[in-house]
């Protein structure tokens, strides 16, 4: 089975993605190399194409965001893995010590200079994300890159140095200028933009009044658990779960 990749777009035709090699090796170039995506006894890999060769499948190109978040398929994740496979070995093909030509490893998803020996595994970058809540009223933040009225929790890239919590409580000091604590991990969830890791946390608001970070933030509120202005949904996103979450947690207490 394989995901087929053109100029960054994912080849679907209908709600299928996922093609059997079989049945289109005819129209793949005989150079083609397949990347290990899932090692399932299902074998998922993934091609990045040259050509386009949509029409020939009667399908067409469409955005990994596009992929992911309709009902195309309940494997979705799958897309967003074999984008980040790709994406790494386009960005690998050339040792960063010496300059040399990188090669595949073999049984292993590892890029080595055969020059100098240096290895490239695929790299994740850890993000922590934090809904912090007062009561019934959660702190959600709206970026200038989110479409207008769109609102989620904080987050950002844990720096070197830092533990996850460490990340938290900067984040939330730089970018809304407030004090938290008892914060805990909820959950994660591999996000493919371009491949972070999004540990999910939750926060139980200190004390300070808002201060915007106005380089990051466009603005930032508290809203009641029951008048949310429009979030991630749960099934998409780890802040739409953590909100999803608090939510339901506050109807219990109710109940
Ligand atoms: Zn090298």
């Amino acid at each position: 089975m394989v995901i087929l990749f053109y100029d960054y777009r994912v080849i679907v035709a209908g709600d299928r993605y996922i093609w059997k090699v079989n049945a289109i090796a005819r129209y793949l170039p005989d150079d083609s190399f397949f990347l290990l995506v899932e090692p399932s006894n299902q074998r998922v890999y993934a091609l990045d194409l040259n050509s386009d060769i949509s029409n020939s499948l009667s399908a067409e190109c469409l955005s990994l965001r596009s992929v992911m978040f309709s009902d195309i398929g309940a494997e979705s994740f799958i897309a967003g893995k074999a984008n980040q496979i790709l994406e790494w070995y386009r960005s690998h093909q050339y040792c960063g010590a010496c300059g040399g030509s990188n090669l595949p490893g073999e049984g292993q998803r590892v890029m080595h200079c055969p020059t100098c020996q240096t290895q490239y595994f695929p790299r994740i970058n850890p993000c922590a994300i934090v809904l912090i809540t007062r009561g019934r009223e959660v702190l959600l933040a709206r970026s200038s890159r989110f479409r207008s009225g769109f609102f989620s929790c904080l987050a950002g890239f844990i720096e070197i140095g830092e533990t996850a919590e460490c990340t938290v409580h900067r984040e939330i000091k730089e970018e809304v200028g407030i004090l938290v604590d008892n914060v805990r991990y909820i959950k994660s969830q591999s996000w493919p933009f371009p491949s972070q890791l999004m540990l999910g946390f939750h926060a139980d608001y200190v004390s300070g009044e808002i201060v915007l970070e106005p380089t990051e933030l466009e603005e930032a509120a508290w809203f009641d658990i029951a008048d949310l202005p429009s979030v991630p949904s749960a099934g998409i996103s780890v802040a739409g779960e953590l909100i999803q979450l608090y939510k339901e947690e506050i109807e219990r207490i109710k109940a």
